[in-house]
């Protein structure tokens, strides 16, 4: 029996390990806080990721690394790969960690991006503004998430308070000035690429956000075929050429029928997680598969799906419970202001009723302006 272990413990190697576990795999989680919510059911080694004597520890107890927190440093993970399988690798891992990185990957490959910028210093700033026009957005190269480390810029009078939010950070982070996407849609492509080589993905999401925030996702997304063909095919490509092994997500907007690379996300991810209840397999579990050199299982989707985040505290259960086609995802994680703490994902034979369920959970919550984009797109299908 294998033994996967996970650099970060929180919701995503969670459902790793309540996915494992009909694979018979076992799972070692380390994390630097000693109640991250993983470990209510897997074992945890608390350390820092930067602690040798930690990672020492974890490395002699797993057969392979993989990770639920992409900001684990490069060095760590490459210090690991001699001493243990690791997936994805290094490089791919440290590409997706830097805005500047991927960006320019994306390029290389012939992938649409919006118009983007290193910023080293304020005379950059001015100069990448009257370069790429306003509005933009000002963000950290490195260890954003959520939507943190952003300052959007309407105007180029908004410089100033731009470089006062994150000016700190180009010494120590790096920053990115991009263009501003005026999309429709935001997409993403939830993908598995094998040890072998064999790549598939499920169905294309489309997601919304709140405040930098995923709020709610759908799928199969309601889009003409072509652009799927088209998203998916990105996908493939950046597998191929980061050499990837596990799921990740490429996340790309939607603008006048063009599709623009966001970023990529080197890990299981958050608009995949409605694969659980409606994909024949879920990412968690093809991700274990594809680090563990097993088969890959059907991404095919049993229906229509639609995953709404709880953000801050988690709502009232029984209006989902109550849904045939109602899942419910709790963390076990402590209310707090921002932070994502459950799920849940609604399933349904037709858009018809997957809109109705939608409209019974929305009103019954008291969460009508979450479902209402959700139900307007599955209008128009
Ligand atoms: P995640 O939690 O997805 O990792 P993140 O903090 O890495 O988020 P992004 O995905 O870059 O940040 O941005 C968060 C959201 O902000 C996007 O999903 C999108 O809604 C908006 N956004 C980001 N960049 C742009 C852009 N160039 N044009 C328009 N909107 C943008
Ligand atoms: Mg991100
Ligand atoms: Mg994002």
């Amino acid at each position: 029996m294998s033994t996967v272990g996970i650099l970060g413990g929180g919701q995503l190697a969670r459902m790793l390990a309540l996915e494992g576990a009909p694979l018979g795999v076992r799972f070692l989680v380390m994390d630097a806080v000693a109640d991250a919510c993983a470990g209510q059911f897997a074992p945890m080694v608390v350390g820092d990721y930067t602690n040798q004597t930690a990672l020492a520890e974890f490395a002699s107890r797993i057969d392979v690394a993989t990770f639920d927190f992409e900001n684990v440093p490069a060095a760590s993970a490459r210090w690991l790969t001699e001493r243990v399988a690791v997936y994805p690798n290094p490089r791919a891992l440290g590409t997706a960690q830097d805005r500047l990185a991927e960006k320019t990957l994306f390029r290389e490959l012939g992938i649409p991006v919006p118009p983007f910028a290193t910023i080293d210093n304020r005379a950059q700033l001015d100069a990448a503004i009257a370069e790429a026009g306003t509005p933009c957005i000002l963000k950290t190269r490195r260890l954003g998430y959520d939507g943190k480390g952003q300052f959007r810029i309407r105007s180029s009078a908004d410089a100033d308070a731009a470089w006062d939010a994150l000016g700190a950070q180009a010494d120590k982070v790096g920053l990115i000035l991009e263009g501003f996407v005026a999309f429709q849609r935001e997409l993403s492509v939830v993908a598995v690429r094998g040890r072998d080589g064999e790549f598939r993905t499920w169905p294309l999401t489309e997601n919304w956000h709140v405040d930098g925030v995923l709020s709610a996702s759908l799928a199969p997304a309601v889009l003409p075929p072509a652009l799927a063909e088209t998203a998916c095919a990105y996908a493939r490509q950046l597998a191929q050429a980061l050499d990837y092994v596990g799921v990740f997500a490429l996340e790309l907007f939607c603008r006048d029928g063009e599709l623009l690379a966001n970023e990529l996300a080197p890990r299981v991810h958050n608009s995949g997680h409605w694969t659980i209840e409606g994909a024949e397999t879920s990412q968690f579990q093809n991700h274990l598969r594809a680090v563990l050199g097993l088969p890959l299982g059907s991404t095919r989707m049993v229906g229509h799906a639609c995953m709404l985040n709880w953000v801050g505290a988690m709502p009232d259960a029984a209006p989902v419970l109550a849904e045939p086609g109602g899942h419910w995802h709790d963390y076990g994680k402590e209310p707090r202001e921002g932070r994502k703490v459950g799920h849940a994902t609604l399933r349904a034979e037709s858009v018809d009723a997957l809109s109705t369920a939608l409209e019974r959970v929305g009103n019954a919550l008291g969460r009508e302006a979450q479902v209402a984009p959700v139900i307007t797109r599955l209008q128009d299908a």
